[in-house]
């Protein structure tokens, strides 16, 4: 049957419904049921300096149920439209954080880095969810980096102000996820406390043929340069790329050339491993 749900964390009362269809239902119920059943998971994909030395991990939310495993692609839209994100972001926060304590326990402190909707940031929980999560897993604010897309910053209001300001207080680094493809406004971007900003993966795919992208690439490397930020570049996947954005200066690197995203344990291991190895 048909049903009303409301965008965001509020109840039904006085928000704009949002009509979902027939498939964003199933998932949303999915959703439920790996959140209560254990069938969530984070996989986590390193990104890396230019000089060799690992720059953080990034936290990926997988979501296995016995019958189906559903892609971030098709689950995180319909739980942003939902607002069940805010229950899976908190978990996401928790989670992350005990791998980033476990990682130094591990003699491999890196920073984690999670992905941060939307609709977490104009949630009150969500400096309480960010706090309550380091405490818990007992772990220094700087290994902790949350990754927010630039959609976040259309509408700056003053929740979402105070919970920017709550993440940089407490030390938590702050990324700028998938620059340069949405609503990329040099404004908002001179006015925000990010540390870092991540260069969307359309422009590095068509690299290195494609010399205007090059040319878009290496003036948006400057620009965060310039703007104290450390620049990755998101997607590459060849050493034909990687030799680009090194030639473009960016900082880091991440994309399936040096590793795919991996289970806990495997990135563990590959962290270890690297140590051996390190420059
Ligand atoms: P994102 O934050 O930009 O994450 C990077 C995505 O690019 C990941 O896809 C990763 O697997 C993929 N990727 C990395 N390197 C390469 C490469 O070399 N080539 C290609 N083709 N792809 C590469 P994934 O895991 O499917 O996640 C997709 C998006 O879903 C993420 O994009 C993020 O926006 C969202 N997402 C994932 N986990 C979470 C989460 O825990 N919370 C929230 N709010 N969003 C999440
Ligand atoms: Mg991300
Ligand atoms: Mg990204
Ligand atoms: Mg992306």
């Amino acid at each position: 049957g048909k049903r009303l749900i409301v965008s965001g964390d509020q109840p039904l009362s006085g928000r704009l419904g949002v009509q979902l269809a027939r498939e964003e239902l199933i998932v949303e119920a999915d959703l439920h049921r790996a959140l209560e059943s254990g069938c969530l998971a984070l996989e986590y994909q390193p990104l890396v300096r230019v000089d060799g030395r690992i720059e953080a991990v990034e936290a990926l939310m997988r979501c296995e149920l016995p019958e189906r495993r559903l892609l971030p692609g098709k689950f995180i839209p319909v739980a942003e439209k939902t607002g069940i994100i805010v229950r899976l972001g908190e978990w996401c926060l928790l989670q992350g954080a005990l791998f980033a304590a476990r990682l130094r326990d591990e003699g491999v402190a890196t920073k984690v880095a999670i992905n941060v909707s939307r609709a977490q940031l104009t949630s009150r929980s969500f400096a309480p969810a960010l706090q309550a999560a380091l405490i818990c897993a007992n772990v220094a604010p700087a290994l902790i980096e949350l990754e927010f897309t630039e959609s976040l910053f259309l509408d700056l209001s003053e929740t979402v102000q105070a919970n920017l300001r709550s993440v940089r207080a407490a030390g938590v680094g702050m990324a700028i996820d998938d620059f340069g493809y949405g609503y990329s406004c040099l404004a908002n971007l001179k006015d925000l406390p990010a540390t870092k900003l991540k260069l969307d993966r359309s422009f590095i795919r068509v690299l290195p043929d494609d010399r205007r992208a090059y040319a878009v690439v290496k003036a948006m490397a400057m620009l965060g340069r310039e703007l104290g930020m450390t620049v990755v570049a998101e997607g590459v996947e060849t050493a034909a790329q990687q030799a680009a954005v090194e030639a473009a200066a960016v900082d880091a690197v991440q994309g399936f050339f040096h590793a795919r995203p991996m289970p806990d344990e495997a990135v563990l291991a590959w962290l270890k491993e690297r140590k051996t190895h390190e420059p």
